[in-house]
């Protein structure tokens, strides 16, 4: 490709929306550009890198027999009815009517599609094992769409889904996925930890999320160093300290707190740790209203309240003003557990019933009560975990304290059981002519995503670092001087000998100061850079590896020499 001829359209300025390195970097690199909130169009060099992550997972798909096929973004409400989502999903799904009034969404995903195909034409066990997959445009209607190709409303995703007789062969199904998503990150040059993930709006039983580290990412994990224990902080536990509070309970007080409301007002007014309080949280779900008590000094997590209360995500909310006042009777800020209007469901996290002599809300504005007790002051459906886990709380498995880490979620696995094969009635033969329900897993890339969490890993204040095995182009020449002959002569020979030897390169061939074109090569992050300048008539060039300091003086030769090096070092053939 000529520069001179490409589309590129860079931009000086970072866009003032844009939070994230990758987001400011695709926009800057001219890689994408937005239509509407967390929708974009995907130009030339960054719908290249698209196609390289895409085909390292289409051979690595391949590699695991799975097939490839195409199926249609748009969905027939039928059948998502069939499996019950049509609900579940909620204000994420995309839907529309067509002239006929019949309704349809826009795919968030396809499990309900995958087996409706597979009902029909598959019959008996000598047809099962399956593996199919495609790699197509998904939509979900996100709350807030943020952080450029991270969380979008429409964005690229592979999506496999397996078919088997019997349980022992979906899990065989998940862990050869397992390793052929390890090949893919590793291919794509990603730091990388798979985590026990929360099955979420796919149900089932066992889910892993594959985690790109980064330090902004939306993702939190909770980790153990000392054994192989990892989950997403929705989905992880820890090890119950069941450490129960000893002494006597005191009496009971009501004391005058005139707008102090947050724990840490609290705190200082009390004049006592976090862990003295309970936090009293009340929530709306659906018509009811429910109360939920967690220590002071904790985080709830919302996902195992939602599992408890057997709710899709998007039915709970906090409660605004009005209903906190008719719960408690009192302004926000002072709810507590007791005398709550008697209609309010009240759960309370195992470790306050160990707490001894705590201040809770009063359900009066401006009072709190101190040395409140479980049981003898109040009462609520004990659930045994409702925290969030955080730094420092014991891994479940050996003990040791747990880390904190961040990243983006760039795929998953999913076994599914029976899920949907069962409510769309997927069945086939087996040896003896009984009709068994199939098994079923369902695997995600999130195609898209990863460029953005590959640049997450590889920038500078520069730009871009593309890996090789992604990068839009591999070599740029650049040619400092476009009016000397003798430089746009060797530019055009190497141009023409490292294409023909199935290198991807860019000729800047522009008529530009050199500045502007080294500026350029690194926002897009051309992994090497070949300047052809003043030694020309030598033969020289400089060569530049992006990302590092070193600059050599070298014959053209020896830069393909130097070329090939690179690639073998990036584990990728020449
Ligand atoms: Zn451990």
């Amino acid at each position: 490709m000529r520069m001179s001829k490409l589309y590129m359209p860079t931009l000086r300025e970072v866009p003032s929306e844009a939070e994230l390195p990758s987001h400011k970097l695709l926009l800057r690199a001219g890689m994408i550009r937005k239509l509407v909130s967390g929708i974009y169009s995907y130009l030339p060099l960054g719908y290249r890198v698209i196609r390289k992550v895409e085909n390292i997972v289409r051979e690595e798909m391949n590699n695991v027999d799975s097939q490839e096929l195409l199926m249609s973004a748009i969905q027939p409400s039928e059948l998502w009815k069939q499996s019950g989502r049509w609900q579940d999903f909620g204000p994420e799904m995309f839907r529309l009517r067509d002239r006929n009034d019949r309704e349809f969404c826009l795919g968030p995903t396809h499990e309900e599609i995958f087996t409706d195909i597979i009902r029909h034409e598959v019959k008996s066990y000598k047809q099962l094992p399956l593996s199919l997959y495609q790699i197509q445009t998904k939509y979900r209607d996100e709350k807030r769409p943020r952080f450029g190709l991270m969380r979008c409303r429409e964005f690229i995703m592979k999506d496999a889904y397996t078919f088997d007789r019997d349980e022992e062969g979906m899990e065989r199904a998940y862990f050869e996925m397992w390793k052929a998503y390890e090949k893919i990150f590793t291919r794509c040059g990603l730091d990388f930890k798979v985590v026990e993930g929360d099955s979420g709006a796919m149900g089932g039983s066992d889910s892993h999320e594959f985690i790109a580290m980064s330090e902004v990412g939306e993702t939190q994990i909770a980790y153990c160093p000392k054994c192989d224990y990892a989950a997403t902080d929705e989905k992880a536990v820890c090890s119950y300290d069941i450490h129960e509070e000893i002494g006597e309970e005191l009496e009971k007080e009501r004391v005058h707190t005139p707008s102090i409301k947050t724990i840490d007002n609290l705190v200082e007014f009390f004049d006592i740790g976090p862990d003295k309080f309970v936090k009293t949280l009340i929530f709306k779900v659906k018509d009811e209203v429910v109360a939920v008590c967690i220590p002071g000094n904790r985080e709830l997590n919302e996902v195992k309240l939602v599992k408890i209360l057997g709710v899709p995500e998007h039915e709970l909310e906090l409660a605004d003003e009005t209903i906190i006042k008719e719960a408690t009777g009192a302004n926000v800020g002072f709810a507590g557990p007791m005398a709550l209007r008697e209609k309010v469901r009240l759960l309370v996290d195992s470790r306050v019933t160990r707490m001894k002599n705590f201040v809770i809300g009063a359900n009066e504005t401006d009072y709190h009560i101190k040395n409140a007790n479980y049981g003898r002051d109040f009462k609520g459906e004990v659930v045994e975990d409702l925290l969030l886990v955080q730094e420092g709380d014991k891994c479940p498995k050996c003990d040791s304290i747990l880390k904190m880490d961040r990243g983006n979620e760039v795929g998953n696995i999913f076994q599914l059981g029976t899920k949907y094969s069962q409510a769309l009635n997927a069945t086939y033969l087996d040896e003896n002519g009984k009709e068994q329900i199939m098994f079923m897993g369902s695997h995600g890339v999130g195609v898209s995503r990863t460029v953005a969490a590959i640049i997450e890993q590889y920038h500078d204040d520069n730009g871009i670092i593309w890996p090789l095995s992604v990068a839009p182009y591999h070599v740029i020449i650049t040619v400092v001087n476009t009016k000397k002959e003798e430089q746009i002569q060797l530019g055009e020979r190497l141009y023409k000998e490292l294409n023909s030897r199935g290198i991807e390169v860019i000729l800047d061939d522009r008529n530009e100061r050199a500045g502007v074109k080294f500026k350029d090569a690194e926002l897009i992050g051309i992994p090497i850079r070949i300047t052809v300048g003043k030694k020309a008539n030598e033969d020289t060039v400089e060569f530049v590896v992006r990302g590092k300091d070193e600059r050599l003086e070298i014959s053209s030769k020896e830069a393909f020499d130097k070329i090939k090096n690179e690639f073998e070092k990036q584990g990728l053939i020449f």
